[in-house]
């Protein structure tokens, strides 16, 4: 059975002295939860991974980067590879956020790339995608998800599903205070399972984590994870606050 995920995308946030603090919050937090079915994935910046990584250890608390380039060294200035991140203890990377598609520029045929190196390196994905507010206003949402999944996704062997994890983020709804109700979520999220049974099967389908990102917040999570087919969140805001982090992990 597929696993309920919560992960927190701290995005450019938490310097060093805040990072310490809030994964020692997050690790208190959880630690009386019953998280036999619940992973807790937090994704600090790129700089604050190593002692995130540190402090998590023994926890159910694991560590993601929000980000990776896809090449494994080279001349990239500024860059970050998945060996890398492997190399320090790295299980997980985000891709295609929308913030990396809109402010950097990341198309599909790139976030392909980037999800082939990440498997390569056995790194787990978190892969996100998701329509704007234009092309829901056109009813196009369906066919924008379908075409980021099938080109940056549907290449992969059905073995390769066990390290993908889908995120459904709808850009109106991140960082917006504007979410998507419960029945928009599972409505997208129902039509990749249909998508994923169609190019793959129904098993592969049923056993893919897909979560909802958006504006999750303690107030409304709990009715946006009781859809059947949303299998939690990746949390933006929300997740800057221990407090409310564990609220929304206590909501599953
Ligand atoms: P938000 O961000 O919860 O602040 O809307 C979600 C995300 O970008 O992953």
């Amino acid at each position: 059975m597929r696993k309920n995920i919560v992960a927190g995308n701290w995005k450019m946030n938490t310097n060093l002295k805040e990072a310490k603090k809030l994964v020692k919050g997050v690790r208190k937090g959880i630690k009386k939860l019953e998280l036999d079915s619940t992973r807790v994935i937090i994704a600090p910046p790129f700089v604050n991974l190593p002692t995130a990584i540190k402090r998590a250890k023994k926890s159910k608390v694991e560590v993601a980067a929000q980000n990776m380039h896809q090449a494994t060294s080279g001349a990239f200035t500024g860059e970050v590879s998945g060996e890398m991140l492997k190399g320090i203890g790295v299980q997980t990377v985000i891709l295609g956020h929308s913030e990396r598609r809109a402010y950097f520029g990341e198309k599909d045929a790139v976030l392909k790339e980037k999800v082939d190196s990440a498997l390569t390196q056995e790194l787990e994905v978190i892969f996100c995608f998701g329509e704007e507010l234009k092309d829901r206003q056109a009813d196009k949402h369906f066919k924008v998800v379908e075409d980021q999944l099938k080109k940056a996704l549907f290449h992969l062997e059905a073995n390769s599903y066990k390290n993908i994890i889908l995120a459904y983020e709808p850009v109106w709804a991140i960082g917006t205070g504007e979410t998507a109700s419960p029945e928009q979520a599972q409505e997208i999220h129902a039509h990749v399972r249909t998508l994923l049974a169609k190019k793959y099967d129904e098993e592969l389908a049923e056993s893919v984590s897909i979560l909802y990102g958006g504006s999750v917040k303690p107030a409304n999570a709990k009715e946006l994870f009781a859809n059947k087919d949303v299998d939690g969140g990746l949390i933006g805001g929300a997740a800057l606050k221990a407090e409310d982090f564990i609220a929304i992990i206590k909501s599953i």
